[in-house]
Formats: structure tokens, sequence, C-alpha cells
């Protein structure tokens, strides 16, 4: 009987692990993981950036897990000596009408207390001598990480508290009993007095195995990448993003700089029919199905189908996409770009056709259920582990506890 069994091996489940076992470490904790090895999924094809919190809604938990969050992760860093770069980045706006916008992420600083400078295009130079912009936002505390190197320490930490990590083990069933909740595996069966599901692409499905009814629906986004030519990676220094559409949780196809000194360009945003749809051709009858079959998903199309298909259309141009980045850094040519590896983010999307903006914990009967956690949830992994351990009751306590 463990007291915390965590379902997941991306970085939030590996935090949360972590975390319990810093807090309670007579604990018995159990991690499992489906792949054969941790951050499989999204957290280990994101484009490795630490954020800094500027964007979102002030008062979210966004807001305030992800300035935390870059805070705490380059502190662990430190501590276990992961390789990180606090590179600082720029928002450039292109045209006079992204300007009003641009003055809104700069507001947006000040109210979530996330240091910011104002740059002419001149003072852009200096820094990124072949952008060309209008006007342009520096934010110095954005920084990168490979969040695989991240999970590899938190999956050391978990180790050395005597935490047990289980790969290859996919969670298939769960069943609730007096004392707390039998799991079916595809290794056989454990018994955990507490559930925490960090399932990414797949926490609605494992909500609702473990008899919760989540209000929304994750859908798998594909967000596909090129890379710079070794030559060409000189056009970029650091990170270049462009003013964000609003109606959008993405940011749109920016440059960033990895920590292999690879220059990535994307991600964009097309819907995946599959939820680990990697590639263009990957296609599943099940989440296909389950997509096309729900009333937001039609409703979050009629409001944005012509930015989706502008999506769809650039995911198949090569031309529309080099036209996009373009508009940061002119000089960049189609035959600059060479296809690189993409990653799924989970979006939850409510019945009503609206997106969850804010990370989502939803709590259960001996259960705590992460139903969505999209970016910055690698850079907020650390703060979003706190916030859950502190919602757990103490394993002494487990089988005491019931709720609706
Ligand atoms: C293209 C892209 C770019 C991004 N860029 C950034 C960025 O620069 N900075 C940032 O902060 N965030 C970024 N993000 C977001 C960030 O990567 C995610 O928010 C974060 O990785 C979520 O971590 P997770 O642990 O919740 O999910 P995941 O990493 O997806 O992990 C979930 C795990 O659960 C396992 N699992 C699922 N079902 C089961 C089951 N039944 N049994 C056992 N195991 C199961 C899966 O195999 C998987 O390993 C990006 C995301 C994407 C996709």
């Amino acid at each position: 009987m463990y007291d915390f069994a965590i379902i997941g091996g991306g970085i939030v489940g590996l935090a949360t692990g972590a975390a319990l076992g810093r807090r309670y470490p007579f604990a018995r904790i159990l991690l499992v993981e489906k792949e054969a090895g941790f951050a499989q999924h999204q957290t280990g094809r994101n484009s490795g950036v630490i954020h800094s919190g500027i964007y979102y809604k002030p008062g979210s938990l966004k807001a305030e897990m992800a300035q935390a969050g870059n805070q705490s992760l380059r502190a662990f860093c430190y501590e276990y000596g992961v390789p990180f770069d606090v590179c600082g980045k720029l928002i450039v706006a292109t045209t006079p009408e992204e300007i009003p916008a641009l003055e809104g992420i700069f507001d947006r600083s000040l109210k979530n207390g996330v240091p910011a400078l104002r740059l002419r295009p001149e003072e852009v130079k200096e820094i990124e001598p072949h952008v060309a912009c209008l006007a342009a936002i520096r934010v110095p505390t954005t920084g990168i990480v490979d969040y695989r190197q991240v999970c590899h320490a938190l999956v050391h930490e978990m180790q050395q508290q005597g935490g047990e990590l289980k790969l290859g083990t996919e969670i298939l069933q769960v069943v609730p009993t007096p004392l707390g909740h039998l799991l079916e595996t595809t290794w056989g069966s454990l018994e955990t007095r507490f559930l925490i599901n960090c399932a990414g692409l797949h926490s609605d499905r494992v909500a609702r195995l473990g008899g919760m009814e989540p209000q929304a629906m994750i859908v798998p986004f594909r967000g596909e990448y090129f890379e710079l030519t070794p030559q060409r990676r000189h056009l970029v220094r650091h990170l270049i993003y462009p003013v964000p559409n609003p109606a959008f949780p993405f940011l749109g196809v920016h440059f960033t700089r990895m920590m292999d000194g690879s220059i990535h360009a994307g991600p964009n945003a097309v819907l995946s029919f599959k939820r680990e749809g990697y590639k263009k051709s990957d296609f599943s009858l099940r989440d296909f199905t389950e997509v096309m079959t729900y009333p937001g998903f039609w409703k979050l199309t009629s409001r944005y189908y012509q930015e989706g298909f502008q999506e769809m259309f650039r995911s198949w141009s090569k031309a529309a996409f080099t036209r996009s980045l373009q508009r940061l850094v002119p000089e960049i040519r189609a035959e600059d770009l060479i296809p690189s590896k993409s990653g799924v983010r989970a979006q939850a999307l409510l019945r009503d056709g609206n997106m969850v903006d804010d990370f989502l914990v939803m709590e259960g009967t001996n259960s705590l259920h992460v139903c969505n956690a999209p970016s910055p949830a690698a850079t907020a992994s650390l703060e979003i582990a706190k916030r859950i351990v502190s919602k757990v009751p103490r394993p002494g306590r487990l089988s005491l506890v019931k709720r609706a």
C-alpha cells in the first residue's frame, strides 16, 4: 500500500513526487509512467523556455506561478547542476497595429511585477542585429533550459528520497476502495491511499477513470518546429517573439535558442488527429472521433475558423511558415530552415468552446487531478507541485479523507 501514487512522468508529475518526498520523508511514494523513459511527451518536446510570467492575466495562477517558478526553477537548476541561461527575450511589434497590444503586454509586466524595458528599433539592433521592428519589449528574466535534464535531476531527487519510479507501466483502471484506490496497470495491481493524476495529454481520461467528471476535454494541438541551418544561426542570438494574438493561448511562431546552441523556429498550433501525434499523418480513430463529436470543438471552430485555416495552411506550406518568420527576421529564407521535431500541447477545452485559460487542479475522493497544465507549466512545475502538496492530506490521515 503506497501513501501516494502519481500518474505521469512528465515534469509536473516528477516535480510533485520530489516535493512530496521533501515534505513527507517517511511516506511511500510511487510514480508510474507508461513510456520507457521520462519526459517523452510535452515536457521533452517543448521550446525549453523559462518564462517570465509577463503575458498572463494578473492574479491568475499562471501569472503567479510562472513568475515564482522562474525563480524556483533557476534555484533548483543551480542546486542540481542543470545548465540554464537567463538570456532574456524580445517581443517585437512589426506593424503599427501591433503597437497597442505590445503596450498592453508592457502594462501587464507592471501589474505582474515582471521586469521589462521598452526598446526603440535602434536599441533592438544592438541586441538582435537582424531583427526588423517598430518597437519592442525586452524581458530580461526569460531564460532557457533543457527540461529533460531538469527531469533527470527530479528523478534523482525522488530516488534519493526513497521514492519508487516505474517506467513502462500504464494505468488502465482506477477502482475506489475504502482505504484509497486500487490501480490496475499493464503490470498488475497496486494500491494507494491517495492518487495524483499528472497524465498531461491523457489527464481527462485518467480523471474519468478515477470517477471524476471533468468539465473540459483535452484537445491536442500540435506545435511544429523548424531549425535554422548551422550556417544561419548567427541571425538569431537569443529569443525573438512576435506580439501574440490575444484571443489565443499560444504565443505565435518565434525563434528560440536552445541549450545546445541550435535555433528553433516555431511552434505553430494545429489540431492533432492523435493525442500523441507528432507527425501530420498520425491518426487515432478514438482521439479524432472524440474531438469531432465534442460540442466545444465546433463552437471554437465557428469562432476561429479563419485563424484555424491559416494555421493549417502554414503547417503544409513552408513558404507561409517562412513568411511568418520573415516578419521578425527579414533575412530568413526557406532554405535556411530544416524540419525539426514537434510537440503536442494538452489544452483543456470547455463544452461552450472556451479554452480553459488557467492551470486547473480538481479535487476528488482521495485524489487530485491536474486537468489543465499547458505552457508555462514547465516553468511553473515546481510551484504547481508545491500547490499540490499543500492540498494533499498528511499521510497518517489519508484514509479519513472524503470529498464530494
Ligand atoms: C510545443 C510545446 C512548446 C512548449 N514550450 C514551453 C516552454 O517553452 N516553456 C514552458 O514552460 N512550457 C512549455 N510548454 C508547456 C510544457 O511543456 C507543458 O506544460 C508541461 O511539459 C506539462 O507537463 P506534464 O507533466 O503535465 O505533461 P507531460 O510532459 O505530457 O507528461 C505527462 C505524462 O503522463 C504519462 N501518462 C499519460 N497517461 C498515463 C497513464 N494512463 N499511465 C501512466 N502514465 C501516463 C505520459 O506518458 C506523459 O509522460 C510547451 C508545450 C509544447 C507542447
